[in-house]
């Protein structure tokens, strides 16, 4: 080999690219070991290789690894692939020995034959978990002849008899199917057995160890295996240290393969909540002529010969009511109050109530269209912008944009360039990229030769803002500046200067922007973040601004999709509801102070790089809970906050702990309406037990905000007796994942009282009295109504025919399944969402059963109808009454040898 060409090993920057070197020119099998997870996921992105975790538990911890980990661990355990990284902790880790993994895999393929009682029994003693719809790792269900598996990816097969007909795999978000394959691996989703790793490796697997230095540290550090046992474990392993390279191999650097890191993070929506809509005996409705009753499940009846599926309601006294399928649009689960009055059936109090509600919005909506009006009578500024600047600055993003977010940006966009005044909402949860919408915006405005103003609630997020902005922008000859107390006088009075003459293009800043000595040069745009938070003068200020300049108000109180809906039209806004990253839902613990066990949490966040908080709510006690901490993990960097500091010298802990200039953040409950900080991903709550469930809720959120799984620990004390009020809190909150119905509840009184900020307090009244649902439905016909569309919507059509229509109990055999997709079907408006319906049906169900089948008839007779502006098709003895929207009806002779002709017949009525 020519010696010029060659270069040691150890000049390379780090040690993924030696690992990539041995990768591409050793043939062997091999493995990487870390000292950390972090490293290791680092090195296993990087090669594109497999990455063998290690189980997130805690020796003595109760709880059990998280199925996500073990699957990815059995995956690997059950065919070792060539290149393997793992950090030090997963290979010491016991597990399965050879044999064993080997029996408990099953191979399914088409054409098998497979008895599915059998499979259920087989699926549960490998650890799956059987559930009604499959969201996570470790969970199947069965509907019928299909049964759904999530190991590593969701799988579904279907069965013909024993005989599997066809396995594909699905999107656990949509429930949809993706793709079709031949066969699948059944494998465990539990870890069991006292074996090493090593025996699973082939004999000749070369085993890489990257700073076998700090490896021995991080052993020690855990304390619960040493390094003396990895060595002894892969005594019969080829080793490479990292050090042994300066006399030994040197490596051809031209030769080196190039790898990229993935750039672009793909979003995931959200989980689609109606395939979840739950609605179980007991539960409050509300029906729109009735008003609020209780649910009493679904009743199957045949009248006339003729079968089909009611909704039982109950009302005061116990009176009921059957609801037919066809008006189920009416009917809407009620919240906004735990325990709300239940009306009488056919009282008068309800009428009222609707009526009153009724008024109050359609004074609402007039006002909010007037504003509308106005606002398109007057004329702004056009952006004309940059288009290829802007284009570029797109590129630069290194994200995929969300679907929502894609959609904020453009509605922006056109805001901006028609010559109509601005004035949009950015709704979106924290986190969740409303930032970047900013920017473009304010970069549009900037490169047209317009000043930007964005406006934050506090020092830290002005800051923040400003090193987004700095950094996004850093290409452009664009100037940006922050006014903070961060900035001494002299500095600050310097930009004032500035900002007449125009030398300054965007300024961020708090309510200090508002001030008398504030002259723009030609403000074009302004951007406020959480106006909410702003006093009374400073919105007046705001609502001056407003008539002449372009504004977008950036909020993240929750406002749900449904109220969204109803009030697009009236008030222009955008919301962002997607999740940037795969975000997983937060692990939440409730245990009594253990000293291991913190030691252990807060070592394991570090292992991957991430960052804790620890937060002890009293001011007074602060310092004794950070010594204790500094005690149990003394070479951590551990920095305190809490509200009776001085405001700059808590910004510059903020700061600084976002710059990652400390591991631990002991503080009070400052942090839960604050910065974002993606990076810390474990939280430790203190003395738990006196939070309230919403507050450990909107605390809880402050982690979990990256692909990372976040942790929250609720630490209650033994030695206080807990009332049992409170830890039954506790437990409600460990119980809180994205898919539990408590959490649901807990999201819905957020959304709720987001509706109610947005709205306005006397709004807030009417949404708890009527109900959320309902009181969308009704805002949106009364936004409809203000502006002059006649047309029905949806729920308010109704198909009364004597045909026999619903979903046998053993095709959707859950009954909260079957309502849910009831109402999915009675409120179908358009052709392409039943087709979809349909294929849906088919791919997560089976085959259509014939009573479902006319469902979908007269599913498809009811959008024909909307369409052409029909609330009413009533089949009586031997007519057909159709009555129109505008009070027009008709009647029609009509007969018809079967159901198919008279579907066919009245179609072509109309
Ligand atoms: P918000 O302003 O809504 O609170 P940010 O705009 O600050 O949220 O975004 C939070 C984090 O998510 C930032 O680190 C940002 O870079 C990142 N992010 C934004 N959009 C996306 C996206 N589409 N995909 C992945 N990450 C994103």
């Amino acid at each position: 080999m020519d010696n010029q060409s060659k270069t040691i090993i150890n000049n390379l920057p780090s040690s993924a690219t030696k690992a990539a070197w041995i990768k591409e020119n050793i043939k062997q099998p091999i493995l990487i070991i870390t000292s950390h997870t972090k490293d290791a996921t680092e090195i296993s992105q990087y090669l594109l290789a497999d990455l063998f975790p290690s189980p997130d538990t805690i020796p003595g911890e109760e709880f059990a690894p998280e199925k996500e980990l073990v699957a990815e661990r059995v995956q690997v355990l059950s065919d070792v692939p060539r290149v393997v990284v793992a950090p030090l902790k997963a290979v010491m880790w016991k597990t399965f020995d050879k044999l064993k993994i080997k029996k408990s895999k099953l191979k399914i393929n088409i054409g098998d034959n497979l008895d599915i009682e059998k499979l259920v029994s087989k699926l549960i003693k490998l650890g799956y978990k059987r559930q009604e719809i499959v969201g996570e790792r470790g969970e199947f269900a069965v509907r019928g002849g299909i049964v759904d598996i999530f190991h590593y990816e969701p799988v579904r097969i279907e069965f013909f008899g024993d005989k599997v007909e066809s396995i594909r795999i699905f999107d656990a978000q949509t429930q949809l199917s993706v793709n079709k394959i031949e066969s699948f691996d059944l494998l465990p989703i539990v870890e069991s057995g006292n074996s090493s790793f090593f025996e699973h490796l082939a004999e000749d697997t070369i085993i890489f160890l990257d700073e076998p230095m700090q490896l021995k540290i991080v052993a020690e550090q855990e304390g619960y295996f040493s390094y003396m046992e990895l060595i002894e474990q892969t005594k019969n392993f080829k080793i490479i240290v990292n050090t042994s390279f300066e006399e030994g191999i040197k490596i051809d650097l031209s030769k080196l393969p190039v790898f990229s890191l993935k750039k672009k993070k793909t979003a995931k929506e959200g989980i689609n909540r109606s395939l979840l809509l739950e609605l179980k005996d007991g539960d409050y409705v509300v029906h729109e002529n009735y008003g609020i009753g209780l649910y009493r499940g679904m009743h199957k009846m045949e009248i006339d010969q003729v079968e089909q599926e009611y909704l039982l309601l109950e009302y005061a006294q116990n009176d009921q009511l059957y609801v037919p399928l066809q008006q189920m649009g009416l009917v809407e689960k009620y919240s906004g109050n735990p325990f709300p009055k239940i009306y009488r059936l056919h009282g008068k109090e309800w009428k009222k109530t609707r009526s009153k509600v009724k008024k109050s919005l359609q004074v609402l909506t007039k006002d909010l269209l007037f504003l509308y009006a106005i606002r398109n009578k007057t004329r702004g500024y056009a952006f004309p912008g940059d288009l290829q600047a802007q284009n570029e600055l797109a590129i630069t993003f290194p994200y995929e944009e969300t679907k929502d977010q894609e959609k904020a940006i453009k509605d922006v966009m056109s805001d901006m360039e028609s010559d109509k005044p601005m004035d949009r909402l950015v709704c979106g949860d924290v986190g969740y990229g409303k930032t970047e919408v900013a920017i473009r915006a304010a970069f549009k405005a900037a490169t047209s030769g317009k000043q930007v103003a964005v406006l934050s609630p506090t020092t830290i997020l002005a800051q923040q803002h400003y090193a987004t902005f700095c950094d996004r922008l850093k290409n452009y000859p664009v100037k940006i500046e922050v006014l903070s107390r961060f900035k001494h006088k002299n500095e600050q009075k310097k930009i004032i200067e500035k900002i007449p003459t125009g030398e300054i293009d965007i300024l961020i800043g708090t309510h200090r922007l508002l001030s008398k000595d504030i002259h723009f040069k030609d403000l074009g745009l302004l951007i406020v973040d959480e106006e909410q938070r702003f006093g009374v003068t400073h919105k007046e200020k705001l609502k001056q601004l407003r008539k002449n300049v372009d504004v977008i108000t950036l909020t993240a109180t929750p406002i749900p999709r449904t109220l969204y809906f109803s009030l697009s039209g009236a008030r222009d806004m955008s919301l962002i509801n997607t999740a940037p990253v795969d975000r997983l839902p937060i692990r939440t613990h409730v245990v009594a102070w253990n000293n291991d066990l913190i030691k252990e949490v807060i070592l394991r966040e570090l292992d991957r790089g991430g960052q804790v908080y620890f937060v002890h709510n009293r001011v007074q006690t602060i310092d004794t809970v950070a010594k204790r901490i500094r005690k149990l993990v003394p070479d951590v960097k551990i920095a305190i906050g809490h509200g009776q500091m001085q405001e700059d010298k808590l910004a510059k802990i903020m700061t600084d702990f976002q710059e990652k200039k400390y591991d631990i953040l002991v503080c009070t409950t400052i942090i839960e309406s604050g910065l974002d900080i993606p990076n810390v991903n474990t939280m430790i709550i203190d003395h738990a037990e006196c939070f309230g469930l919403a507050q450990l809720y909107q605390l809880r959120g402050r982690v979990g905000r990256s692909s990372n799984r976040a942790y929250s620990y609720l630490l209650y004390h033994k030695e206080e007796v807990l009332k049992e009020e409170a830890l039954k809190r506790l437990k409600a909150i460990q119980e809180f994942t994205e898919l539990g119905s408590g959490y649901r509840l807990a999201l819905r009184d957020l959304e709720i009282r987001g509706s109610g900020t947005l709205l306005g307090a006397r709004q807030s009244g009417h949404i708890v009295s009527v109900g959320f649902d309902m009181y969308c439905d009704m805002l949106e016909e009364a936004v409809k109504k203000a502006k002059g569309i006649e047309e029905p919507s949806a729920r308010q059509v109704v198909v009364d025919l004597k045909i026999s229509a619903f979903i046998p109990n053993d095709y959707i055999h859950d009954e909260r399944q079957r309502v849910a997709t009831y109402r999915r079907l009675t409120l179908l408006d358009n052709r392409q969402k039943f087709k979809e319906m349909k294929e849906e049906m088919e791919d997560r169900y089976g085959e259509i059963p014939k009573p479902l089948k006319q469902l979908f008839d007269i599913v498809d007779i009811k959008i024909k109808a909307q369409e052409k502006g029909i609330k009413l098709i009533k089949e009586e003895k031997y007519k057909i009454v159709i009555e129109w929207f505008d009070g027009k009806h008709k009647a029609y002779k009509i007969k018809a040898a079967d159901t198919l002709e008279k579907v066919l017949r009245i179609k072509s009525l109309f």
